[in-house]
């Protein structure tokens, strides 16, 4: 390979490493999102178990409150059946006892089904917990994962591109230009390998002579249809 060449194509090599570091440098801040929108998803849970477990016990004070207060009453009732003078009060008393009576068993049922509910939402706390902890862990120990292998990335990003820097000063002034101007207009990809007869860049099959003066090595082609720099990988 003629020697302009060689180093055009070295300092390809450099960019497209350059570049996937660089692609791989910016996938890092957005997997540090996910994972502290898990944790935020995951706190959520946790906060909302907590939520439904306070608002159970706060009903079943409520109705133990109501409880006793029928109770309470209910015992006045029953006093007063002592006091009293004529049958059709008597029975009027009785009936409202009956009534509370009635009240009561119902609060009393309401409270046991609530305790089973309390229960079931106590156990729900403890597991969106654990899950929580577990979760925040791990989350932790993949966050400082990923800000370890962002330094590392952007260390071997300087590296490569104080590198990139010497070997472009190596490449002949026009033909850099030409390179940096097709880099810029071609996605990053300005010279390019040849196989089975069609520039890798575009795809387009070369014409014989083309590829013939190729093979040779001793000029310096480019794609007729991308203009990208071509090389003969033998
Ligand atoms: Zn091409």
């Amino acid at each position: 390979m003629r020697e302009d060449l060689a180093q055009v194509v070295d300092l390809q090599n450099l960019d497209l490493e350059i570049g996937k570091i660089q692609r791989e440098v910016q996938e890092i801040p957005r997997g540090i999102a996910d994972l502290e929108q898990e944790l935020i998803n995951s706190r959520r849970t946790l906060e909302q178990a907590r939520e439904h477990f306070a608002s159970l016990e706060q009903l079943r004070r409520r109705k133990e409150m109501d409880l006793e207060e029928i109770t309470a009453e209910q015992r006045k009732r029953q006093g007063r059946l002592f006091e009293i003078k004529t049958n059709q009060e008597y029975t009027a008393v009785l009936k409202e006892i009956g009534g509370l009576k009635d009240r009561r068993s119902k609060l009393e049922d309401e409270i046991l089904e609530l305790f089973d509910q309390i229960e079931g939402a106590q156990g729900a706390v403890r597991n969106e917990d654990a899950l929580f902890q577990e979760r925040e862990k791990t989350c932790g120990e993949q966050r400082t994962a990923m800000e370890g292998e962002l330094r590392h990335l952007q260390g071997e990003l300087s590296r490569l591109q104080e590198e990139r820097d010497r070997q472009a000063s190596r490449v002949e002034q026009g033909l850099l230009q030409t390179y940096q101007r097709l880099l810029r207009s071609r996605g990053g990809v300005a010279a390019v390998p040849v196989r089975d007869g069609s520039c890798l860049g575009c795809y387009v099959s070369l014409t014989p002579q083309t590829y013939n003066e190729l093979r040779r090595g001793d000029v310096l082609l480019s794609c007729a249809n991308c203009h990208r720099i071509l090389y003969w990988k033998g």
